[in-house]
Order: C-alpha cells, then sequence, then structure tokens
C-alpha cells in the first residue's frame, strides 16, 4: 500500500519511520528538507511538494503544527486534496480544533475523499516506537480500510464517534497535561525558592496522590535542566488556546486554561520555542 506522510517534525518523522519499518511503500514531504533525509536513507521516496507526496496514495497522513499549516497544506493553492485519487483516505493526525477538522471533512467529501481526523496521545518516544494512541473521529469504513497503517504506527486506534470527536478528547487531555506541567514547574520553582531538598520534596509529589505519568517525566526533566524537544512550548500554548476555545463554544470560559497557557507564552516569550515544555519553569526560576 502507498502512503504519503505530510510533515516530518518531531512526531511526523517517527510516524513515517515505522511505517517504512512496517514495509510500506511511503512517500514523505517536509517543509524544511533536511528533516526528510534519514528517511530517504531508509527507503522513502522524498516528495518535492505535498502534492506530489500524494500521488497514487492510498492513504496521506498529516502531522503538521496546528490549523493554518493543515488548512494550506491540504487545501491551499497547492492543496493535496484536490491531487487525491477518488475513495483514498485522508488522515489529519495534528492537534487541531473540532471547527476547523469538520470543515476539512466536508471539504475531503466533496472531493470523494474519505477523512478521518486521528490526534495521536504520547509524545517523541512513541512516535518512533511506533506506540501511539490515535483518538479517531469518522467513517467506522475508513477506519477498517485505514487499519494496518494505525497498527504500524500506534499500540491502539480508539474510535470516539463523528469527526471532531477526536480533537475534543486530544484537546482536553492536553488541558489537563497543561495544567499540570504548570502547576509542576511554580511547585519547583517554590521548593528551590525555599531552599528545600528539592529532589527529596519532588518524590513527595511523585509518589503521592497528585503523581501521573506526565509529573513524573516533566518534573524529572525541570530537574535535570534537559529541555531537548519532545513536545514544543508554542504547541502546548497553542493546544491551551485551542481548549480554551472548545470549552468557550458550550459557554464555559475557563480561567484556569488561560492562567496555564501565559506561562507556555512566557517561555516562548522568554526564548524557549525551540524547547521542550518542562523549560516553563525557566522563568519562574528568574522571578
Ligand atoms: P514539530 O516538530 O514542530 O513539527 C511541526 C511540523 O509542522 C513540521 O513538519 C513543520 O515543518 C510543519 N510546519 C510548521 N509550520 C509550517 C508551515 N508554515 N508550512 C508547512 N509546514 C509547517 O511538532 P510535532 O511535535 O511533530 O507536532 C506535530 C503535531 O502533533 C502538532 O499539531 C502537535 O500539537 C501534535 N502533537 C505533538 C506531540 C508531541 O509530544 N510532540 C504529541 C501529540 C500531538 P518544518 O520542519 O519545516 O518546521
Amino acid at each position: 500500500m502507498k502512503v504519503a506522510v505530510l510533515g516530518l517534525g518531531i512526531m511526523g518523522s517517527g510516524m513515517a519511520g515505522q511505517l517504512l519499518a512496517a514495509g510500506f511503500d511511503v512517500a514523505v514531504w517536509n517543509r524544511s528538507p533536511d528533516k526528510a533525509a534519514p528517511l530517504g536513507e531508509a527507503g522513502a521516496r522524498i516528495a518535492a511538494t505535498p502534492r506530489d507526496a500524494a500521488q497514487g496514495a492510498a492513504v496521506v497522513v498529516a502531522m503538521l503544527a496546528d490549523d493554518t499549516v493543515s488548512r494550506t497544506v491540504w487545501t491551499g493553492d497547492d492543496g493535496v486534496l484536490a491531487a487525491m485519487a477518488d475513495g483514498a483516505i485522508a488522515i489529519d493526525s495534528s492537534t487541531l480544533t473540532g471547527g476547523w477538522v469538520v470543515k476539512l471533512a466536508q471539504l475531503a467529501e466533496a472531493r470523494g475523499v474519505r477523512f478521518l481526523e486521528a490526534p495521536v496521545t504520547g509524545s517523541r518516544d512513541q512516535a518512533a516506537q511506533g506506540a501511539l494512541r490515535f483518538l479517531v473521529g469518522g467513517d467506522a469504513e475508513a477506519l477498517a480500510a485505514a487499519g494496518p497503517v494505525f497498527e504500524a504506527m500506534g499500540s491502539a486506534v480508539v474510535h470516539l464517534g463523528p469527526v471532531g470527536s477526536g480533537a475534543t478528547v486530544k484537546l482536553a487531555n492536553n488541558f489537563l497535561c497543561g495544567v499540570q506541567a504548570v502547576s509542576v514547574a511554580e511547585a519547583i520553582a517554590l521548593f528551590e525558592k525555599r531552599g528545600l531538598d528539592v529532589e527529596q520534596a519532588m518524590s513527595i509529589l511523585s509518589d503521592g496522590a497528585p503523581a501521573s505519568p506526565l509529573l513524573k517525566a516533566v518534573s524529572r526533566r525541570m530537574l535535570d535542566r534537559s529541555y531537548d524537544p519532545h513536545f514544543l512550548v508554542p504547541l502546548m500554548a497553542k493546544d491551551l488556546g485551542y481548549a480554551i476555545q472548545a470549552l468557550a463554544e458550550v459557554g464555559i470560559i475557563s480561567a484556569i486554561a488561560g492562567a496555564a497557557r501565559q506561562r507556555f507564552v512566557e517561555a516562548d516569550d522568554a526564548g524557549h520555542s525551540y524547547d521542550d515544555i518542562a523549560s516553563i519553569v525557566e522563568p519562574l526560576r528568574r522571578v
């Protein structure tokens, strides 16, 4: 089966690597071509444009930054939807708003292309190991047809309902992760400023009621000052902005999501745009 992957950032490069490892005929495209080179060496066809990548593909998977980039790549002047074969399957795994994925599904249907939204939980390491969890919204038949592609990239596929359902759950997931990462950063800054043994103090939180996989992973990186990116600061700011929007659409004004987003914006402004979300602790250390 021919599969195209559009977007070879932290997540997309791992996903494309897993598809190659599973034996798919893979074409890849990325705005910055240097990121495609290792996949080319591993056997992928490197395409010059998104349209070129999608030529002849039964399934096209996008893993791009946000709504704006997704809109441009699928539906812009040189958009991919127009080049896809009738009945082919378009999958967008980027974290996007419900409003945009519903619109994209309509545009795909009008073109005769089957569309699935499939945002993911898991991060850089899970993408590289084929251990992502896909939160799928869309048609069950299209999902069944794309099953082998999901199986190569992930360890779980959850069909949540119509297009938009995946975005809702994914944005709630990152809302909770973002808020927790901020509270961990503030707690670590508090411990440091009080002169406590920070490792000992954090072990109380990591072993106690607040413990979570996110708390454990992010606090370790904060304590080690290790900001090699798993998930970039501006993308969490984006996701919290999208979560605020989703909540507002049902009449909930989320002060907590707004306050958490502000910490990521501050870190972005302070020069941590290419750093891991753990770096949000740095502006607090400097307070
Ligand atoms: P990333 O490394 O920053 O990759 C972003 C991708 O979008 C890159 O391919 C980038 O191309 C492309 N892009 C950005 N602006 C563009 C533009 N104007 N035109 C064309 N392409 C553009 O981020 P990532 O971590 O892989 O995340 C990708 C998506 O997955 C995001 O929606 C993110 O929220 C979501 N996500 C991330 C994680 C995680 O832990 N990292 C987990 C779950 C979901 P260049 O290489 O040229 O910049």
